[in-house]
């Protein structure tokens, strides 16, 4: 038989109903697997959750005695650390927040909750979700279970990707059956993409934000990280709805994401944007996306050249947006209402203690830049020119849906990188979002699926971009390239 940490939510489910196991058996052999040495050395988990988990577990097993499971009853997941949990630390990575614990459980991890599932532990991630490496969290460098069968001692220890670097490399290594993460420029599909799994970024409305740590309001997503799209279908269906405490999420039905899996893609159009084939793309990240195209295309699908003009703004506009409204997101963090205090002479010197001592360099960098184009003199050349342009990144794709269904795309420039590489230049790292962020910008859905290991022996991903609120197109286009890609490599570090 698989191993119990092996199988997919959706074998779980099953084999929850059957009586092969419990839930007590599942998450315990997930602790089992959390607790070793090797897993503890990739960093993934900021907080563990043992005693919290086998309680529920215990819970669920007896909900499941009494009849009364709910849709994903006993199933041990990972949440990431920006989601708030009552009880629970909550650290965003952060020196600031390392002493806060939430009084309140955030609307999406309740949800979860109330669908049965177990948590066993709060995932690391760049502080305050700003990176795409993982590398800027207060707690240390996630190591990618790609860099070898104990990662920590591995020559080349390589980034899972960022910001969700926890929950892609909890969910690749099999020390969690699914996790949560949060995309504002690419935070799922990236990390998703450099560890061999899936990442959907729903809809910006689809998940309620209530109780997530704030980055950048009109860009922040929820989402899930899992190894299957069936097990991210049932995984979005369970943290999607509206919520009367968020006022941008959508009150439309939920629908039941799992039924798109496995339908047709005969006569769906699939644009391919030429916009996205950049100058210097891997070439080898170009045979894939081809690949990719021609796989949709046995399926039956149609395959159509589309253009998004104004995709080479979206990576500027992105980094005046999101800035901006981080430095006001975080305004809050003074010293007063939430974690750290570094005491002064005066209040302002207090402030200046706190905010000096508690933010790590990328985040004052951000909140740098976005005080700077909210400013009196520059905030019209820079801030209102962002949003002017970022409304002509949405029409670019308005236009396009009227040809097309889904968009296929690539999901990162290139495979798992090593930690240190592109940490000096800012550039650098901010060019790992291109493919990701104009779907932050124009607010649609994406989704990355894994289709294949580089030459290097890596995971390669790739991105389909929907309309919005059409999830369900996307999970059934995704589970097409699933299942052609056949993606079943598994990391050299598994538990
Ligand atoms: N990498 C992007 C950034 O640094 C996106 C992060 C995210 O999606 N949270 O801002």
């Amino acid at each position: 038989m698989t191993k119990l940490t092996h199988l997919s939510v959706t074998e779980a489910v099953t084999g929850l109903a059957a009586k092969d196991f419990t839930s007590v058996e599942l998450t315990q052999a997930h602790i089992a697997a959390m607790q070793t040495d090797a897993a503890r050395g990739t960093k993934a988990y900021i907080t563990e959750t043992a005693e919290l988990a086998l309680r529920q577990a215990g819970e669920s097993d007896a909900r499941r005695a009494a009849g009364k499971a709910g849709a994903m009853d006993g199933i041990p997941i990972a949440i990431k650390d920006l989601y708030c949990t009552k009880g629970v630390r909550t650290t965003a990575a952060s020196h600031i927040l390392e002493i806060f614990t939430p009084t309140y459980e955030s609307t999406v991890t309740q949800k979860l909750f109330d669908a049965g599932c177990v948590m066993l532990g709060k995932t690391n991630l760049d502080e305050f979700a700003m990176g795409s490496s993982n590398i800027t969290s207060y707690f240390g460098a996630v190591i990618n279970p790609w860099s070898g069968p104990d990662p920590a001692k591995a020559a080349r220890q390589l980034v899972p990707g960022g910001s969700s670097g926890g929950s892609s490399c909890v969910v690749a290594a099999r020390l969690a059956m699914a996790a949560t993460g949060t995309d504002t420029g690419g935070s799922i599909r990236q990390p998703a993409s450099l560890t061999g799994t899936v990442g959907i970024k729903p809809t910006y409305g689809r998940c309620s934000r209530w109780g997530i740590v704030a980055f950048a309001s009109s860009l922040d997503q929820a989402g899930p990280m899992t190894r299957t799209v069936a097990d991210a279908a049932l995984m979005l269906r369970t943290m999607s709805g509206f919520d009367p405490k968020d006022s941008t999420s959508v009150d439309l039905p939920v629908p039941d994401f799992t039924a798109a899996v496995g339908q047709s893609v005969k006569g769906l159009k699939i644009g391919i944007p030429r916009e996205y084939r950049i100058d210097g793309i891997d070439a080898e990240l170009d045979v894939f996306w081809q690949k990719g195209a021609a796989m949709l295309r046995d399926a039956g699908a149609e395959v159509i050249d589309i253009s998004l003009p104004h995709t080479k703004y979206s990576l500027p506009v992105y980094y005046i947006i999101a800035p901006a409204e981080a430095s006001s997101n975080l305004a809050r963090y003074d010293g007063v209402r939430f974690g750290l205090r570094v005491p002064g002479e005066s209040l302002n010197e207090m402030y200046e203690n706190t905010r000096g001592a508690g933010f790590g360099k990328e985040v004052r960098r951000r909140i740098l830049m976005g005080t700077y184009v909210l400013s009196a003199g520059y905030y019209d050349a820079y801030y209102i020119k962002a949003q002017k342009v970022r409304r002509c990144i949405r029409n670019d794709f308005d236009e396009a849906f009227k040809s097309c269904d889904a968009i296929l795309t690539p999901a990162a420039p290139s495979t798992a990188f090593a930690i240190g590489e592109k940490q000096d230049d800012p550039i650098q790292m901010y060019l790992e979002d291109v493919f990701t962020v104009p779907l932050n910008l124009a607010g649609l859905p994406g989704i990355v699926v894994p289709v294949g290991l580089a030459k290097n022996g890596l995971p390669m991903g790739l991105q389909l971009i929907g309309r919005a609120f059409d999830e369900s197109t996307l999970f059934k286009t995704a589970s097409a390239l699933e299942l052609a890609a056949g993606f079943t490599a598994k990391p050299p570090f598994t538990a």
